[in-house]
């Protein structure tokens, strides 16, 4: 019986999340949750120099707005600081590593004659295989002894069989003479405690797998799956960077697109699935595969971001929608809907949702209920408010206030007004929308008015007549 399936996303907390690490997130939680697995969360802030709270901070909130739950307690990799020293002393123990007693000016000397022959700077420890009793009673490193000959293969999930000749590596140093343990030996320490079945991260750490692998070997732990995933590329193939857009989570979130649709933009971000575009989170648990991650840079298309976030806004259910409406609000430091507001935004959502891409232009389709009285009209509006059309709306406002509030009872008696009047039916919705909502371009005056209710509805065509 195969174990069951643990991913891990392992950020370092220097920064905000990026939509890179997003991504690397996404793919790890899909691939557990698809599998009924564990997806965890552990924080490398062993540089202390460069590890602040509030990055730690900003990357749970971009996690958690994206959506991508976590299983346990977040784990600090500078917390389990005295275990990764315990398993440096264990490899001494199995003589798989070593105490080094070379010092900083040593190794510099050598690499800098190494490289002045013209050779690739390998550090070889003198103190390798040296007998014990030769040992000088002053600070060491303890060193990885790290295969001499022969290759370290790494069999990846998405780069396929890669090979490193062993002779290029030199003998890591997994405890600093300070007693610090090195990032490389931590990472490894972690995953084997953590129960890491599935190494899923950027391909820049491809170089890390062969010395962290050797670490398994030197233990003899079990070595994950490795699937080193291709990094993302702006428009125009180029390495992501400011300069194409937005690349922090919480960026995009602030722009108002929907969580869902961000998801499932990440998810067809190099990975695909015969043709499946618009999928939910479920549906991509169900078909997230390795074999299905590209093995060429995936390029950010703004289009297709909001074209897929259209989708999931139509999709959306509405009272969902309108709890990730009010958290966008928040997000983007925009006003709070009032009472009024969202009374009218549970009613308006089930038609606006259809159309929009983004909060923003949800919110742009909303302009006619977000406002209150005056209502103040542009210059088109203005123009379609002539004393004729005046005239039209004062002789249709008594038959509202009678009439029910429904489409099928407002439609009739807008068809009739028209037709008395001899005119078309535009001609009656440009003054109607210049009165509710004081533009010309606005979504079904039904939908409007049903929206804002009738008591508005006439309020605001008295004040325009
Ligand atoms: N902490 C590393 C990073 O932020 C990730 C290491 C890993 O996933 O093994 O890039």
């Amino acid at each position: 019986m195969s174990s069951p399936v643990v991913t891990r996303f392992a950020p370092s907390p220097t920064g905000y999340l990026h939509i890179g690490g997003g991504r690397t997130a996404l793919f790890n939680w899909l691939y557990a949750r698809g599998r009924g697995g564990k997806f965890l969360l552990r924080i490398e802030d062993t540089d202390r120099e460069r590890s602040t709270p509030q990055a730690t901070a900003a990357i749970l909130r971009g996690l958690t707005w994206l959506g991508l739950d976590w299983d346990g307690d977040v784990v600090s990799q500078f917390e389990r600081r005295d275990r990764h020293a315990e398993v440096a002393h264990e490899m001494l123990a199995r003589g798989t590593a070593y105490k080094c007693f070379s010092t900083q000016e040593e190794i510099a000397t050598f690499r800098a004659a190494e490289e002045a022959a013209g050779r690739y700077p390998v550090f070889l420890s003198p103190w390798r295989d040296a007998d014990p009793a030769t040992h000088p009673d002053a600070p060491f490193a303890i060193r990885m002894k790290a295969p001499r000959s022969g290759e370290t293969v790494i069999e990846d999930e998405v780069q396929g069989r890669v090979v490193i000749r062993n002779e290029t590596l030199d003998d890591m140093i997994v405890l600093r003479s300070d007693g610090t343990p090195v990032y490389m030996l931590a990472v490894v320490v972690d995953d084997h405690d953590m129960g890491v079945t599935h190494v899923i991260r950027g391909d820049d750490h491809l170089n890390n797998a062969a010395r962290q692998q050797m670490v398994y070997d030197a233990m003899g732990w079990q070595v994950p799956v490795w699937a080193h995933i291709p990094l993302i590329h702006g428009p125009d193939g180029k390495k992501l960077s400011k300069r194409h857009g937005a690349t922090g989570v919480e960026e995009y979130q602030a722009m108002g697109y929907p969580a869902a649709g961000m998801r499932n933009y990440l998810t067809r971000l190099g990975w695909a699935k015969g043709d499946a575009e618009i999928f939910t989170s479920e549906e991509a648990m169900a078909m997230f595969d390795l074999s299905g991650i590209g093995r060429a840079p995936a390029r950010l298309d703004f289009k297709k971001l909001e074209n897929t976030c259209g989708h999931h806004m139509a999709m959306a259910g509405d009272a969902a929608l309108l709890h990730e409406l009010e958290a966008y609000l928040a997000a983007a430091n925009r006003p709070a809907l009032t009472g009024a507001q969202h009374e009218r935004m549970v009613l308006a959502l089930p038609f606006l949702k259809k159309s929009a891409k983004t909060f923003p232009e949800l919110l742009e389709k909303a302009h006619f209920l977000m406002i209150s009285r005056p209502v103040l009209r542009d210059e088109k509006a203005e123009a379609a408010l002539d004393t004729v059309s005046r005239g039209i709306l004062k002789s249709l406002t008594p038959r509202l206030q009678t009439a029910s509030w429904t489409k099928d009872a407002l439609e009739p008696i807008l068809t009739e007004i028209a037709a008395e009047n001899g005119i078309g039916f535009g001609k009656l919705a440009a003054p109607l929308r210049a009165a509710i909502a004081g533009r010309s371009v606005t979504p079904s005056v039904y939908d409007m008015m049903l929206a804002i209710g009738r008591e508005e509805t006439v309020a605001r065509l008295l004040d325009a007549i």
